[in-house]
């Protein structure tokens, strides 16, 4: 998609690209650097460049064994209609195409970003102020919002799937409640006619990004309840339905990813 984005901008600008955003390191917003890198800077937070570099190689040695068991742990579970069965399906899916990924990188055609911060950068485009901001660890752990404060516009990256269940990538360090705590500091920071894009799905409001907040919220009370029930994990999965937000869909995803991480940090009290 990038000489598309490329093209999108110079339809309402002559003016050159010289930075280039990564939300977070992954390859549906990052895919686009080695294009991006012949003409302007890649920015990220500290945590991207070596997810880019060096976290292939973890995937490619650590994914195979956790497939393996899982696929196991699914060969025991025979009832198609079970929902944790389909929440492990779909893990299943995403790791498969994670460790495909991983094997098809090549380290020299990678573009990783070039300037990395830890909390906030601002950068300076003539009159125009843009803040990038990492609040909390919540979709990975090199997350970064952008902030247009003059053209009222926030990009939220992947904090925010609009119309869909939030994907919290555990094994990249994200977190349910970081989500929350990311949201909160968007609500608490902008005006509120400020425009939202989001990491998937169509540009919104602040209303939507609210809303998307107490979906988030909700689900952990449910996750509270269960946990204070003494259920198990897959308990949880299994009975947890979020009826109430009936245009959050869950696309090719169940609910299990996110029950799942919700309930180990409910459990760890994080
Ligand atoms: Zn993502």
């Amino acid at each position: 998609m990038a000489p598309g984005i490329v093209e999108q901008i110079k339809k309402v600008t002559d003016r050159p690209i010289r930075y280039l955003v990564n939300t977070h390191y992954h390859s549906d917003h990052t895919g686009g650097n080695p294009l991006f890198a012949a003409f302007a800077d890649i920015i990220a937070h500290d945590a991207v460049r070596p997810r880019l570099l060096e976290y292939p190689r973890t995937v490619q040695q650590t994914f195979p064994d956790r497939i393996k068991a899982i696929e196991t742990e699914v060969a025991g579970l025979k009832d198609p209609a079970d929902r944790y069965r389909a929440a492990l399906l779909s893990d299943l899916d995403l790791m498969k195409f994670l460790l495909e990924d991983a094997r098809a990188f090549k380290i020299e055609t990678v573009a990783p970003p070039r300037l990395t911060f830890d909390s906030r950068l601002t950068v300076f485009l003539g009159d125009q102020r843009v803040e990038i901001v990492h609040v909390a660890p919540a979709h990975t752990d090199g997350d970064a919002m952008v902030f247009f404060p003059g053209e009222k516009v926030v990009h939220v990256g992947d904090i925010f799937f609009n119309g869909m269940y939030p994907f919290i990538d555990a094994l990249a360090g994200g977190s349910e409640n970081g989500y929350i705590k990311n949201i909160d500091y968007v609500l608490a920071h902008v005006p509120p006619d400020t425009k939202v894009i989001p990491g998937h799905g169509a540009a919104t409001d602040l209303a939507a990004l609210k809303r998307y907040r107490d979906f988030l919220a909700d689900l952990r009370a449910e996750v509270e309840k269960a946990v204070k029930a003494g259920k198990s994990r897959i308990e949880a999965i299994r009975g947890i339905r979020m009826d109430g937000y009936p245009e959050i869909k869950p696309l090719s995803r169940t609910l299990g990813n996110e029950i799942a991480v919700t309930y180990d940090e409910v459990k760890a009290g994080r």
